[in-house]
């Protein structure tokens, strides 16, 4: 007569080989759940996170319309690789306020320039 003792060890949901919290692979690269943290798009860098969405990738403008080729680097104006914003990447705001004293500035400058320029010609 043997009383059957139920094993409580037999019904392990689990094969040994998908036991939760098992040994991971540590070289295993980095996978980013739900694609937390996209690749950066090619041609871009890390800057400060952009103003309207967040996302610190951005790349460098090299040139516009308001500042030429030195109005870009001298505020750090970047272009958000996901919603296209352009902003300040060291700051992390926008550059609407930089850009109009900038425009204003070199504005006067160009008029003084001009109006020195027509002034010495007129001699
Ligand atoms: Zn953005």
């Amino acid at each position: 007569m043997s009383t059957p003792s139920p094993n409580p060890f037999s019904d392990n949901p689990y094969p040994q080989s998908q036991q939760p919290g098992a040994y991971q692979n540590p070289y295993a690269p980095p996978q980013a759940a739900g694609g937390y943290l996209p690749p950066p798009p090619p041609g871009t860098m890390q800057f400060a996170p952009c103003p309207t969405c967040g996302n610190t990738f951005a790349s460098k403008v090299g040139f516009t319309w308001w500042g030429g080729v030195l109005g870009p680097s001298l505020f750090t104006h970047v272009k958000c690789a996901r919603c296209g914003n352009a902003y300040n990447g060291k700051t992390g705001k926008s550059n609407a306020t930089a850009i109009a004293i900038y425009v204003a500035v070199t504005g006067v400058l160009g008029i003084i320039l001009a109006i020195v320029l027509l002034t010495m010609m007129g001699r």
